[in-house]
């Protein structure tokens, strides 16, 4: 361990804190974390802590569901401008346009999304529990907010209902293209392809297996292959390496970077601790409204 991770790590005992990373996090911060998880399991740890402090490593939205699962809770953000542009490509105005033009339909809006828009919204879903949310929701019609691709994709495993779907979409899964999966499948002919439901529908119809992050992980895990081509962030190819040496990991593309995961370094959570920066805070409203959107999802 590095100096700074050992300070790190005193720091973190003094301050009473948790650390909670995204698997999308580069692997010296998921080797510091208490606990390394998609965006529904940091969630969870989230609601749960005990400690004064959560230190998310992640994005904006992350450490904003933290904030609203915990609100006793100091919550901070390492590095301010550490956003997702998914979820800013929709607004709350946008979601109240939507509802009026369908009034009959429920609003389901992924976690990638910001407080104000949950706060609009009926439920919230994480790529790992979209299908079963769809599924259960009484509602025939329902809007899916933001991402198209992880909207379309939920629309084909659930045809008895009808989907309205927003135009967002996250730049680094929606830039992968079948060529590309082509090229990694003619390198790697016996590989498993491994595909996140954020990559497009023509994409997606090239892999073996489609799931969120963690189901990515369990699927290398539990399956006997020996190759596996990632369809996801780089963070998670070099979290399966570490964990499964034994595996050949390929990366489907190095285009499979999203550059706001990896604004958070090592120096960044040590100053966070310090210094007490960046904390999360949002209006009454907006975690009043956001938490009956994701304790609906943690429900169910
Ligand atoms: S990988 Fe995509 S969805 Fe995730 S934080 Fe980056 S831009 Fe947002």
């Amino acid at each position: 361990m590095s100096e700074l991770e050992d300070k790190i790590i005193q720091l973190k005992k003094q301050k009473n804190a948790l650390i909670l990373a995204h698997f999308y996090q580069t692997l010296d911060i998921q080797n510091i974390a208490d606990h390394v998880g998609d965006s529904f399991e940091l969630a969870k740890y989230a609601q749960k802590a005990t400690q004064a402090v959560i230190v998310l490593c992640g994005v904006t939205f992350m450490a904003e569901s933290a904030k609203i699962l915990n609100p006793d809770k100091t919550v901070l953000l390492p590095v301010p401008d550490a956003g997702c542009p998914m979820a800013d490509m929709v607004t709350p105005e946008d979601v109240k346009a939507l509802k009026e033009q369908y009034p009959d339909a429920a609003v389901m809006c992924y976690i990638n999304s910001s407080a104000a828009v949950k706060a609009e919204c009926d439920i919230c879903c994480t790529s790992s529990s979209a299908v079963k949310i769809a599924k259960v929701l009484p509602q025939k019609q329902i809007i899916f907010v933001p991402d198209q691709n992880l909207g379309a994709y939920v629309a084909s495993q659930v045809p008895e209902k009808e989907f309205i779907l927003f135009h967002g979409f996250c730049p680094t899964h929606h830039r992968v293209s079948v060529e590309d999966v082509m090229c990694a499948k003619a390198a790697y002919p016996d590989a498993m392809v491994l595909i996140h439901p954020e990559c497009t529908t023509a994409v997606l119809r090239q892999a073996d297996y489609i799931g969120s992050t963690s189901g990515i992980i369990k699927q290398v895990e539990q399956s006997d292959q020996k190759a596996f081509i990632i369809g996801t962030e780089l963070g998670v190819a070099e979290r399966l390496r570490q964990l499964y040496p034994e595996k050949q990991i390929h990366l489907l593309t190095d285009k499979l970077i999203c550059p706001n995961m990896k604004k958070t370094h090592l120096r960044d959570v040590f100053s966070s601790l310090e210094n007490n920066v960046y904390e999360i805070k949002l209006s009454q409203n907006e975690m009043e409204g956001a938490k009956k959107s994701l304790e609906r999802m943690i429900n169910v």
